[in-house]
């Protein structure tokens, strides 16, 4: 096949349920084998249409005509020492992303990756050095996912939660994640339950009302990591333009329509977020929300020079959070010793 011919074919991953059915329908075949190719795809998860061994040998010659499997693959594969697995994919065109397998005694994590690099700049974030390059394709969020799916299987642990916060901004490639996320959540794709599934955001505020109509019930997690303006610029750029008061605002905006909780990711950096200031302007911005805060202890990044708080501090800081009111988690770092933080490995190949 030549490259051009190849060009025009798309990887049948990218097409949705309803794609599939419309493509069968066209070719006038029977409507129940639309079932049984998404079967194929996502129960089993096959890597080639010669697999799918109950279709007719003309369709499958014809699907192969039509459609691709261009899987992503394994460029580094490294295993921290709690278990928690980080792959470094290659795609078609050289460009490499980062997916994290999390297991843990009460379920297991898929972090996903939703675009080649990341156009946001966050100053705490490795993903984000060196740029944005590209948004994935809905095939390729969707082979990391089945990729570690496999892995899981391979231990006798079944994937049960998916989280967009790999490299890149979901919500600056919302078509193709959503279309990604019809599939993971289909109990004939790979039926992981809607609140099971968490979208990241920087805050793209002008997107959230596109999400709360969608109807489904994901986790929206918004990355708040300052307490005001000042100490969020410092931190996020994206600040300058959707400053801390007008994403507060979406926000309630967000839950009087969903009716759905609001979790805020906040780094604690040594000296930075983690102070008593902090604590106390944290309660003033959050009274009254329907949300909780995700407390995560900075993972040194050499670009950033950040220090993470010390036991003591991170205590009296959450000691702070109890008086005034918030509800919080406190993250468990996991894979530390496999630079599991977002876009490291990455870089590090960059580099
Ligand atoms: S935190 Fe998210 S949005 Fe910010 S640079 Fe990293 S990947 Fe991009």
């Amino acid at each position: 096949m030549t490259p051009s011919q190849m060009a025009r074919k798309r990887d049948i991953h990218d097409l949705s349920f309803e794609e599939i059915s419309v493509y069968i329908a066209e070719l006038s075949d029977r409507p129940f084998r639309a079932g049984q190719i998404i079967k194929w795809l996502y129960e089993e998860g096959v890597q080639s249409f010669d697999e799918m061994r109950n279709l007719p040998a003309e369709l499958r010659q014809r699907l192969n005509g039509d459609f691709l499997f261009d899987p992503i693959v394994v460029a580094r594969q490294v295993v921290s020492v709690d278990g928690t697995i980080k792959f470094l994919f290659d795609l078609t065109d050289q460009q490499k992303v980062e997916t994290v397998l999390i297991p843990t005694s009460g379920r297991v994590t898929a972090c996903i990756s939703t675009q080649a690099g990341c156009k946001f700049g966050c100053k705490f974030c490795a993903s984000g050095v060196g740029g944005w390059v590209r948004n994935l394709t809905c095939a390729e969020i969707l082979y990391q996912v089945l990729h570690v799916r496999q892995e899981a299987r391979k231990h006798q642990r079944r994937l049960s939660h998916i989280v967009f916060m790999g490299t890149g901004e979901p919500l600056d490639n919302l078509d193709n994640v959503l279309k990604a996320i019809r599939i993971i959540n289909a109990p004939q794709g790979l039926g992981i339950a809607a609140r099971h599934i968490t979208l990241s955001t920087v805050g793209l505020i002008p997107v959230f009302e596109e999400l709360a109509d969608q109807g489904m019930q994901f986790e929206l997690a918004v990355s708040l990591h300052g307490y005001d303006d000042a100490s969020r610029n410092l931190l996020m750029p994206i600040n300058k333009k959707y400053p801390v008061g007008e994403l507060v605002r979406a926000c309630h905006e967000y839950i009087r329509k969903t009716n759905r909780q609001i979790t805020f990711e906040y780094i604690l950096i040594d000296g930075v977020t983690c102070t008593d200031e902090a604590a106390v302007k944290l309660g003033r911005l959050l009274k009254g929300m329907l949300c909780k805060l995700n407390l995560i202890p900075c993972n040194p990044v050499s670009e950033f020079g950040h220090k993470p708080p010390t036991k003591d501090q991170i205590r009296l800081f959450t000691e702070r959070l109890d008086e005034v009111g918030l509800h919080y988690t406190l993250r468990r770092a996991r894979g530390k010793d496999v630079s599991a933080a977002c876009g490291q490995l990455r870089l590090s190949e960059k580099k």
